[in-house]
């Protein structure tokens, strides 16, 4: 190993700061990474190049469970820079360590559109264009025009455009079928300077943003006011874990995508289950007879848990799920990473059992 990779990598870190959950795992080898020049420097040792890794981020995404047998390397790359500007858009360059919730408020100051719905999601940039993190109708790859990354087994340079980059609906190829392979380090964003603001949001439980915007702002609303009032929404949602109070990591799970035929056979136990097209951020009216027999559609996962196993509030031990909302598992501190995959394969388990539904997890598992 060349001597001054020592500088940047420690070995046996606890990651226990590092993760959402704050469960104990222990990373074999651990660096932090400021930029594309250190994961150069690292990559310089050949056993480090053959070893597996695990970029993270801020590790509100990630479940590390027991010993991690990989260089974890923690994403620290910063800057933003205006690369392009138009009267109709402004182009970004931003540094994948960036803090997304940061990006979004400096962006909804300069009146420019894209983000603001996205607004109280924790993390860095690179994991939002790495996962095509989504809210209330925007998602991450409408944004990217092109990501910088740095292939983690040869060091070789790589610049993806967002049709390379595998972009569905929370996912893409950085995600699954890459998963480990790049490390991320600048992405470049397209943001417009003429923004149409979105109020179709509405939720069962947490109300119409439609509603609630016009309790704090006048017409005609800005993405600074929309920011503003999804802020609100969502440290109501989720006001009891962002104080500190637990570990999270936000919806564990995704919502499933089922046919009309199940959707219907689960609305019967639940007259409010609404449904939303799987292919789209739309929120449509509920008129599911209009669907074609065998047609997909996406239902609310915390809707179900919540009326149908009142999960809300219930506890095993050092694990539980929020009182406010059923897709946010949480722990007190003390919980090791299996106690939570437990905790969640009970769920899963509850799901399959009533509805014959599987349902998949949001967060990743990381166990060795
Ligand atoms: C209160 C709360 C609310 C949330 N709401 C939402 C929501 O509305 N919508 C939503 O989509 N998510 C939501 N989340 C989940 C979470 O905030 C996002 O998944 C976020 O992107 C996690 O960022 P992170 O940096 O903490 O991720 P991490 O857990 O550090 O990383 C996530 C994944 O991305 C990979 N990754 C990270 N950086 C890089 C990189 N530079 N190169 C390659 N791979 C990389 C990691 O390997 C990992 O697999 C919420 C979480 C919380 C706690």
């Amino acid at each position: 190993m060349p001597k001054h990779t020592y500088t940047l990598t420690r070995e046996n870190v606890s990651l226990k700061p590092y993760n959402g959950y704050r469960v104990e795992a222990t990373a074999k080898l651990f660096a932090p990474i400021h930029s594309g020049s250190d994961i150069m420097t690292i990559l310089q040792s050949r056993t480090i190049r053959d070893m597996p890794k695990l970029v993270l981020g801020q590790g509100f995404n990630t479940l590390p469970i027991g010993n991690i047998d990989r260089l974890v390397m923690l994403n620290k790359i910063k800057g933003v820079a205006m690369v392009d500007e138009t009267d109709d858009y402004v182009i970004l360059k931003v540094g994948t360590g960036e803090d997304w919730i940061n990006l979004v408020r400096y962006t909804v100051k300069r009146g420019w559109g894209g983000m603001e719905n996205m607004t109280m999601i924790y993390g860095t940039v690179g994991s939002s264009v790495a996962q095509n993190i989504a809210a209330y109708g925007q998602q991450t790859s409408d944004l990217v025009v092109d990501v910088e990354a740095v292939e983690l087994s040869t060091g070789k340079l790589h610049k993806f455009t967002a049709d390379q980059c595998g972009y569905e609906y929370r996912e893409s190829f950085f995600k699954n079928k890459w998963f480990g392979k790049y490390f991320l380090t600048y992405v470049t964003l397209k943001l417009t300077k003429k923004p149409k603001v979105d109020l179709t949001y509405w939720s069962y439980k947490h109300g119409a943003v439609s509603t609630e915007i016009k309790k704090m702002a006048r017409e005609p609303f800005t993405v600074a006011d929309i920011e503003r009032t999804l802020r609100i929404m969502r440290l109501n949602k989720f006001g009891d874990a962002l104080k500190g109070s637990y570990g999270m990591c936000g919806s564990h799970f995704k919502n499933p995508n089922i046919t009309k035929e199940k959707y219907l056979e689960i609305r019967a136990e639940m007259p409010a289950l609404q449904y939303y097209p799987v292919e789209g951020m739309k929120y449509p009216p509920n008129d599911i007879d209009a669907l074609p027999d065998g047609a997909m559609v996406r239902v609310s996962l915390a809707h179900i848990f919540d009326e149908v196993f009142k999960f809300r509030n219930y506890w095993e031990g050092h694990v539980g799920v929020s009182e406010n909302q059923a897709l946010n598992i949480y722990t007190d501190g003390e919980a090791s990473g299996q106690e939570v995959l437990d905790f969640t394969d009970m769920m899963v388990r509850k799901m399959k059992e009533r509805f014959d539904v599987d349902i998949e997890r949001e967060v990743k598992v990381i166990k060795d």
